[in-house]
């Protein structure tokens, strides 16, 4: 296919997937075959799931090299290869060497390069659905994978003023907070009381980066107590879209962000790589609106 023509719609077909642990309720494939589809065009999404029987002897190596040498544009990365594909790239993104981790490899001219749109997908769904809010000072809990995204997302994109980390592991919280400062010169500090940070130094938002208000997961790591209504929230959980937390903020009449747009915008974004088309952001997020009111048994690819 033609790269890097986004005037010409249609006539294209790409061959693209999904490499990670339990990934058969992505609900990516369906966006990037959807959005293709809409454009006249067709692409084709692979899930491998590294823990099906037939992939549990393979290394990711041996799997990057299959789908490079059968014509593959590129891959989402996804748990727990983030950082261990890396090592396996030729080049990184700006953003993938300023978070250290990959979720999208594109394979052009023999040449593997390492993208992350997981941060400019949550700033992006940040800058639209938390216009004008104020952020001289945000709260992150949560120091992993998502975490290291977004913390850079909002030192980098939503230029908050300080940034203050909250993690369970101390260390991850420290270590998180000491690179995005030197990375993009923003004041940082890792927390452990979060009762003393609201009553001392009350944080304008909030954005839970941790897997707990998960179904599997329930409660909220942020306690729902400390909640003011001056205060945003910000969630990276999308299942369910309503956290405990968002529903607490919400009754407190805080505004509030979920995690869809940054899942969304994720593959917006990766879409754009894989094709050089753009994407219609409206359109994934209806895809990925559908998939959710799904019955669960069949979410599938
Ligand atoms: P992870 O395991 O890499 O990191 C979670 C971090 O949260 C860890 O550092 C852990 O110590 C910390 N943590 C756990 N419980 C805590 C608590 N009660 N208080 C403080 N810290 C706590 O997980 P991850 O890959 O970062 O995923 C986190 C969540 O983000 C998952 O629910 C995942 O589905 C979601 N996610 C969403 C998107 C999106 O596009 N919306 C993208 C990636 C991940």
């Amino acid at each position: 296919m033609k790269q890097g023509d986004p005037e010409k719609v249609g006539d294209f077909d790409v061959l693209v997937g999904l490499i990670g642990r339990g990934i058969k309720q992505s609900r990516t494939p369906s966006m990037h075959m959807a959005e293709a589809r809409a454009q006249g065009g067709r692409c084709d999404y692979h899930l491998m799931d590294m823990d099906d029987e037939e992939l549990g002897s393979v290394s990711l190596e041996a799997v990057l090299e299959k789908v490079e040498a059968d014509g593959f544009a590129g891959v989402n990365v996804t748990y727990p290869y983030k950082i261990k594909v890396m090592a396996l790239l030729d080049e990184l993104s700006a953003n993938a060497s300023a978070v250290g981790a990959v979720n999208t490899v594109i394979f052009r001219d023999g040449r593997r390069t390492g993208h992350n749109t997981d941060l400019w997908g949550f700033a992006e769904s940040f800058r639209r659905g938390l216009r004008d809010v104020k952020r001289d000072h945000a709260l992150l809990i949560g120091a992993g994978g998502a975490g290291v995204a977004v913390a850079h997302g909002l030192a980098d994109c939503c230029k908050v003023g300080r940034l203050s980390i909250h993690d369970v592991d101390p260390a991850r919280a420290e270590a998180l907070a000491e690179h995005v400062s030197k990375r993009w010169g923003t004041q940082v500090n890792p927390v452990s009381d979060l009762a003393a940070l609201v009553s001392e130094d009350r944080p304008d938002g909030v954005v839970n980066a941790t897997p707990v208000g998960m179904d599997k997961l329930p409660g909220s790591a942020f306690p729902t107590e400390l909640l003011k209504p001056e205060m945003w929230v910000a969630d990276v959980v999308y299942f369910p879209l309503e956290t405990e937390l968002l529903k607490a903020a919400k009754a407190r009449g805080c505004r509030v962000l979920s995690g869809a747009g940054m899942a969304v915008f994720q593959a917006v974004r990766a879409f754009e790589l894989f094709t050089g088309r753009p994407a219609d952001p409206e359109r994934m997020r209806a895809t990925f609106d559908a998939f959710v009111q799904k019955p669960k048994e069949m979410a599938g690819p």
